[in-house]
């Protein structure tokens, strides 16, 4: 028996959302008396594997097919299913993020496994195994029951704090067979964004809407984001509107995101907007109208004039950091 990860990486490299992820597995597996295997793909050498034993992990199982390199979700649920029978995984942790998004229904269905998708904490219980998910665009939490043998869980980013936990962890390399249908569809070429912070590994998110009038007024938002180390989103209409890349755009139909701190400048604050952002830690929002439904939303509130709050706000950060 085991908790298996699936540990992304990227380029070769871990982020701290799956150094969280190993640490809620070895929680759960704590919980249940067993170990944590991990599982991941690509050109990973064994010393950046070997990080996820800091974590809990006690072995790490590198798919080594090349065919992997190129991402298709029913090849991966294909090889990890293969990797989940090989370790008699009982429970299985994605990420709730594109990839997690993509593997585990299918692996689920492969496994005859119950999943809960954007899990938010521990199981409360192991037996029954119950877990707490957010639920109507974050505004409320289910405690659900996974009532099957395997069960398949994917946490939200941010919800579970890393802890480091050193295990001397061994590696492992697997050779997986992957059926031919499984490149039924097969991406031809990847566009891959620039160097910029990706909105959803963002710890901090500066983030616009339509009250900053045009895409001209950015810069104030920008150098906020230099001086705090932030990425920068905005909402939908902005970037219906051509003032922002679509991959900053966050909410119910864009991105999920759960920085620490969320600050938002000219954003009503409509429910399909909130819906992605408020698994943030903070939330601070600056609005001209004390009624924008933010301010029922958000931890601290600003009613002002974003084109005189922001100038104001970035002269006081850039002295805090100066004097400490
Ligand atoms: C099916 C569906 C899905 C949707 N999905 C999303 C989504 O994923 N993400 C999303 O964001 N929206 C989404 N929307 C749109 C959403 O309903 C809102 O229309 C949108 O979030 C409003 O964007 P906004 O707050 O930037 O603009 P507005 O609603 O125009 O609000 C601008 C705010 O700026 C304030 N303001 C004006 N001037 C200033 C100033 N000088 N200083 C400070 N504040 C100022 C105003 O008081 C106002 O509160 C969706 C809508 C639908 C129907």
């Amino acid at each position: 028996m085991a908790v298996l990860i699936y540990t992304q990486n990227y380029d070769g490299k871990f982020k701290k959302s799956v150094f969280e992820l190993v640490t809620y597995g070895k929680s759960v597996a704590d919980m249940l008396g067993t170990d944590v295997v991990a599982v991941t793909t690509g050109n990973i050498d064994d010393n950046t594997a070997k990080e996820l034993g800091k974590y809990g992990a006690s072995k790490i199982v590198k798919i080594t097919n090349s065919e992997l390199n190129d991402f298709s979700a029913q090849a991966y649920a294909s090889a990890i299913e293969q990797v989940a029978k090989n370790t008699d995984a009982e429970v299985i942790v994605f990420g709730n993020n594109p990839h997690g998004r993509a593997i585990a229904p299918r692996l689920s269905v492969k496994l005859t496994a119950g999943f809960v998708a954007g899990a938010v904490a521990l199981p409360s219980s192991t037996s029954p195994f119950t877990v707490r998910k957010r639920v109507y665009s974050g505004k409320a939490f289910a405690d659900v029951l996974i009532k099957t043998d395997k069960k398949i869980i994917s946490l939200n980013q941010n919800s579970y704090k890393t802890e480091e936990n050193p295990v001397d962890a061994g590696v492992e390399e697997f050779t997986a067979e992957i059926p031919a249908n499984a490149y039924a569809v097969k991406p031809v070429e990847v566009i891959k964004s620039g160097g910029k912070l990706s909105v959803t590994d963002a710890e901090i998110l500066v983030s616009g809407g339509r009250g900053l009038k045009g895409p001209e007024n950015w810069g104030m938002i920008e150098e906020m984001a230099e001086i705090l180390g932030a990425g920068t989103s905005c909402s939908r209409p902005v970037s219906d509107l051509g003032w922002r890349p679509h991959s900053e755009h966050v909410g119910q139909t864009g991105k999920v995101v759960a920085p620490n701190l969320y600050i938002a400048v000219g954003i009503s604050g409509a429910i399909q907007h909130l819906a992605g952002v408020n698994g943030s830690k903070v939330m601070v929002c600056i609005n001209t109208d004390p009624d924008a439904p933010f301010f029922e939303a958000a931890d601290y509130g600003i009613i002002g004039d974003a084109f005189e709050v922001v100038p104001k706000l970035n002269e006081a950060f850039k002295k805090f950091k100066a004097e400490n």
